[in-house]
């Protein structure tokens, strides 16, 4: 194991902690808000009906992980109604692709809401806005997906890892906050999704921070539960994945890692910004270590592949490698291009740079969330 940087004093860490207290009072979303968006999600489900009479709209991401910050978006999936009415790929005809998205977007322009549907996605995703009102003082963004029933599994596998231990949350929301103020979150503009940096973290609390603070819930030694081979197919192709994970986390010893909040975040900022092998490693949490390298992977050169639609394509890039847990395939960062690559890694030496100026903390709570 690479050893971290230990130049730093302990005073730094009683900084960081009380930066990310506040952080974290400021960046938790109201609990109004939560509830804006519940009852926004059951009004979106009582107009798909009109459409689809089965449809149901399920909740993932950041509302059901609990690693919401205010203004997080609202991810949802489309289920019910058949799977050629949404995808139509038999037909011939482009202008009937995507028939239910097309009928949904429209039902719910008139009912006022912004929309944008997006096809060159590898799955069709509307985009709707609900503006601000003085009944619901937030504007609200809502994505919904078409397909990917896989984010439902890893959204229950991060939910089951912050139950593990409360810094899980406090890390992700405090990372969160850092990288949309710094920019860096924002995998439409070639940096991170949201998803990515909760990976990054958990690798980091998993495999990295001695003693771990969180054990390898897909590798999990346990006499009486060894794996069962609990396997999904996902979306048009044969593809099946293993989603299996361990669920019975009451069973599980407390870690012996007492560092505070601080501490983590230092070792975590100084891991990204010196230990990190960006150009030959790839951050896998499902395997033990949680490293693979590129070569392993075949992860070396960009391939340009076909996309769901006319004239579209899909870029799968390998500057920066974060393994799916479950799609294996998936580089969770191909969103990041060269510039957004070296942005992300400027931050965290930034960070490093901030957490070592000796001032008391002032430089430190000025500037490291800075927008
Ligand atoms: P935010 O509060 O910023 O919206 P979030 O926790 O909801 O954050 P998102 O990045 O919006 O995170 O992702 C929500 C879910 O979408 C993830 O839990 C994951 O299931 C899925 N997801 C997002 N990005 C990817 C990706 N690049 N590859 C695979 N799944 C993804
Ligand atoms: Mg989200």
């Amino acid at each position: 194991q690479r050893q971290l940087r230990r130049d730093i004093g302990p005073e730094v860490c009683q900084y960081l902690s009380e930066l990310s207290k506040k952080v974290i009072a400021e960046a938790a979303p109201p609990e109004s808000e939560i509830l804006v968006k519940r009852a926004l999600l059951e009004r979106l489900e009582a107009i798909s009906k009109t459409i689809v009479p089965d449809a149901k709209l399920i909740a993932f991401g950041s509302l059901v992980t609990g690693f919401a910050t205010a203004n997080s978006d609202l991810d949802v999936i489309f289920t019910g109604g058949d799977r050629v009415d949404i995808l139509n790929e038999s037909s011939d005809d482009p202008s009937s692709n995507f028939r239910i998205p097309m009928l949904l977007e429209s039902k719910l322009q008139e009912e006022g809401f912004g929309t944008t549907l997006l096809t060159k996605t590898r799955v069709p995703i509307l985009k709707l806005v609900q503006k601000a009102t003085e009944q619901s003082p937030y504007e609200l963004q809502c994505d919904i997906g078409f397909s990917n029933h896989l984010a439902l599994y890893n959204t229950q596998m991060l939910l089951t890892y912050s139950k593990c231990d409360p810094r899980v949350k406090e890390m992700m929301i405090f990372i969160k906050w850092w990288a949309k103020r710094r920019h860096i979150n924002n995998p439409y503009r070639g940096t991170l999704s949201s998803y990515g940096y909760a990976l990054i973290v958990l690798h980091y609390l998993i495999n990295v921070v001695k003693p771990p603070v969180l054990p390898n819930l897909q590798t999990f030694p346990v006499p009486d539960s060894a794996p069962t081979n609990e396997i999904i197919f996902e979306g048009d192709s044969d593809d099946t994945f293993e989603i299996w994970f361990y669920k019975d986390i009451e069973k599980l010893p407390k870690s012996d890692n007492a560092m505070d909040i601080g501490e983590l975040l230092k070792g975590f900022f100084e891991y990204y910004a010196h230990n990190f092998q960006w150009g030959r490693e790839v951050v896998s949490i499902r395997t033990k270590g949680g490293l693979m390298t590129k070569q392993e992977k075949g992860w070396v050169a960009a391939v340009i592949k076909p996309g769901r639609t006319e004239n579209s394509e899909v870029k799968n890039r390998y500057l920066f490698a974060v393994e799916d847990p479950f799609e294996t395939e998936h580089n969770v960062s191909r969103t990041c291009n060269g510039p957004g690559v070296n942005r992300i890694k400027d931050e965290f030496k930034r960070a490093v740079w901030l957490i070592r100026v000796r001032d008391g903390g002032k430089t430190l709570f000025q500037n490291l969330c800075m927008e």
